[in-house]
Order: structure tokens, then C-alpha cells, then sequence
């Protein structure tokens, strides 16, 4: 390598480095798009072999790969479905997800799952939901804190979160229940009916998700709303498909946040950036679907720069082999923000979160802190 290379390659080295160091908030993460590669290979293994209820040699080959397809993404959701309707699978990948977005230092992370009822399985909506809350409470590697504000060990949450020196770290986990486009009305309204009851332990909003081209608005609209009239956050996906009907109903329910706004025309642009709704941007997630054309024609450069309120998620980190530090990444080099650009953007995302005031005054201490390891002594050791 010539020294311009290497010095390039320095470069990229570092500023990946800092993404993962930058203390960061998660907003739009699937439970059962965020499972590790090694897991998922050894369950599908154990399907394939020990049970006999796949073929691994079908499911092996795409499971290696970190370039997938949008066929071969669906052959994966696919085997998600049969991998969760196990109460103990489902708790061991609660609890590796969340000790994969802590190990990039994520502080903050809203996970969304669709409960899920399986007779045959003797699983319910709720022993799904107690499954996942089994799989947070069994994380070892870092603390966190579920229950409002605290952590299991007590300790609050300060600024030696983002610090380095940490012994351990820590990390706030929220849960929010997906209604799936798949469901029946009823089947919606139990979902939300079953984050009330839940609501003490962790689960704090509503998501609406699924394929985008299965379902009618209409069948979910009444469940939303009786969300919204027992004061749930909602957010929901819109727009990963033109579909004008529903993008505009969706604008016109006004949830406090919404996923990707892919296909939005220029009308439903300026309602949204008038209504100033948050948006979740999944940068890999709308390349890899089609949902954006290309990482530099993606629609985070003109929201970005309208001052529209954003905040950058990885949707399925595992399903599109992305971390929410690779986003941050992308970000840097494909509209090249600086440091300073980028460290603003993941602590103007608290601002979006579903918890409450005391959970974002912590993690704005946090973030406060962390600014100084990250930007001020970064900025001094910088020749000029
Ligand atoms: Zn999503």
C-alpha cells in the first residue's frame, strides 16, 4: 500500500471506530430481525437436523450471506416465524439482541415484536411477550433497566454510562408491541389491549408492520385509535409502498412517529414536514427493499436538511447485516456530515423516545458527558 492509501484506510478505520464509540439511540429495531447470524445458523441447524421441520441446506447458504436479496430476506422471515413459536428461543434471542446493541454502545433501544398466538404450541400473545421480557432480564453482560427509570441493580443511569471507563455497561429497553398487517381487527385490538396490562413492565408503544401490500388500513385504524385514546405512543410503517389511500390516512392519523416514508409524493412530503413528525431512517433497510434508490438519492439528505426531526435505525440489523454504527457510518460518508453533525444527530433522537421525561433528562446527562470524551478532546487533538 502507498501512503495515500494507507492513510486512507487509517481514516476509514477511525471514523468507523467513533460511530461505534458514539453513543447512540435505537428506535426502530424488529426483535426478530436483529438475531445474530451464529444463532440463527445453529437453530436453523437444530430445525433442520435434529427436527426434521426445515431443510438446512435450503435456509444454510442464505444465512451465510451478508449480501442477501429481497427474496432471500423473506426465505429468513420465513424462518423466523418457525424459530418463535418457541417460548425458549424466543427468550435467548431477546436477550442476545440486547446485548448486541449494547456492545455498540447503544443507550437507548426500542425493540418492536408481533405477539404472538399459536395454539398448537401453547403459546398466547401474552406468554410471547413474557418470553422476550424472560430473555432482558437474563442479560448478563450489561445492566438493564426495563422497569421506568431503574436498573435492576438500582443504579440510576449517569453519566458513566457513556463513559468508557464503565465496568459495566448499561442500557435502557423498551418494548413496543407490533400489530401485523397479516391480523385480524380483533387480533389488533388485542395487541394493544395487552400493552396496557403491560405497560408497567417495559412495553411502552404501538407499531403497525408487516408486508405493506397485504392488509386494509381500515382493519387496523380502530385498534390505533384505541391505542391513541388510552395515550400509547404510535409509530408506524408508511410509505414503503405507493400506496396514496393509506400514506394519506396514515398523515392524517398523526402518530408521534412514523418508519421509513419511502414513497411519499410531493404533496404527502410537505404534509409530513409540516406535521413534523419524527421519522425512523433505515438507510440499508430502504436500499436493500428497493424503498430508496440508492444510499446517495436516499430522502435522508432532503429531511435532513429541511431541519425535519429523524433519527437513524437499523430496522434488521441481522436480516440486512447492518449495526445502527454502520448507519452512522453511511451517513458520514455518503452526505458528509462531521463528527459534530453526527454526534448531534444521535442526541437529537432522544428527543423522539417513547419513555419518559426522567429517562430523557439521563440520557441528555449522558450524551452531555460523552461530548466531551467525543468531540472536545477529539477536537484538540486534531492538528488544526
Ligand atoms: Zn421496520
Amino acid at each position: 500500500m502507498d501512503t495515500e492509501t494507507e492513510r486512507k484506510a487509517t481514516a476509514v478505520e477511525e471514523m468507523r471506530e467513533w460511530c461505534v464509540a458514539l453513543p447512540k439511540v435505537e428506535l426502530h429495531a424488529h426483535l426478530n430481525g436483529s438475531v445474530r447470524n451464529s444463532t440463527l445458523l445453529e437453530l436453523a441447524k437444530q430445525l433442520g437436523c435434529d427436527k426434521g421441520v426445515i431443510v438446512f441446506e435450503d435456509v444454510k447458504d442464505v444465512i451465510m450471506k451478508s449480501d442477501r436479496s429481497l427474496p432471500e430476506c423473506f426465505k429468513l422471515f420465513d424462518l423466523f416465524h418457525i424459530l418463535t413459536t418457541d417460548h425458549d428461543t424466543v427468550t435467548r434471542i431477546a436477550k442476545e439482541v440486547v446485548e448486541d446493541f449494547a456492545a455498540e454502545n447503544v443507550v437507548y433501544l426500542e425493540i418492536r415484536t408481533t405477539p404472538k398466538n399459536n395454539e398448537a404450541k401453547g403459546m398466547t400473545k401474552r406468554s410471547y411477550m413474557d418470553a422476550v421480557i424472560k430473555g432482558l432480564k437474563e442479560v448478563e453482560a450489561v445492566d438493564v433497566a426495563l422497569f421506568d427509570s431503574n436498573f435492576r441493580t438500582n443504579e440510576t443511569l449517569n453519566s458513566k454510562l457513556l463513559d468508557g471507563d464503565a465496568k459495566k455497561k448499561k442500557i435502557y429497553v423498551r418494548l413496543l408491541l407490533s400489530i401485523d398487517r397479516r391480523e385480524t381487527a380483533s387480533a389488533a385490538l388485542d395487541t394493544v389491549n395487552l400493552a396496557m396490562e403491560m405497560k408497567d413492565q417495559g412495553v411502552i408503544g404501538i407499531d403497525l408492520s408487516g408486508n405493506p401490500v397485504v392488509g386494509e388500513w381500515e382493519t387496523y385504524l380502530p385498534a390505533l385509535q384505541h391505542a391513541k385514546n388510552l395515550g400509547i405512543p404510535i409509530t408506524i410503517h408508511c410509505g414503503e409502498v405507493a400506496n396514496r389511500k393509506e400514506i394519506q390516512a396514515v398523515l392524517d392519523f398523526c402518530p408521534q412517529r412514523l418508519g421509513h416514508v419511502c414513497c411519499l409524493n410531493d404533496v404527502e412530503w410537505e404534509k409530513l414536514k409540516s406535521l413534523m413528525i419524527p421519522v425512523e431512517i433505515c438507510l440499508t433497510s430502504n436500499v436493500m427493499t428497493g424503498g430508496a434508490p440508492s444510499l446517495e438519492l436516499h430522502h435522508f439528505a432532503d429531511l435532513y436538511n429541511a431541519k425535519h426531526p429523524l433519527s437513524l435505525c437499523t430496522d434488521d440489523s441481522g436480516l440486512f447485516s447492518t449495526s445502527l454504527s454502520n448507519e452512522y457510518y453511511l451517513v458520514a460518508t455518503t452526505f458528509g456530515l462531521s463528527k459534530s453533525e453526527l454526534f448531534q444527530l444521535a442526541q437529537d433522537a432522544v428527543q423522539f423516545v417513547f419513555a419518559d421525561d426522567v429517562v430523557k433528562k439521563s440520557l441528555k446527562e449522558g450524551f452531555k458527558h460523552a461530548e466531551k470524551r467525543l468531540l472536545v478532546w477529539d477536537e484538540l487533538a486534531a492538528p488544526n
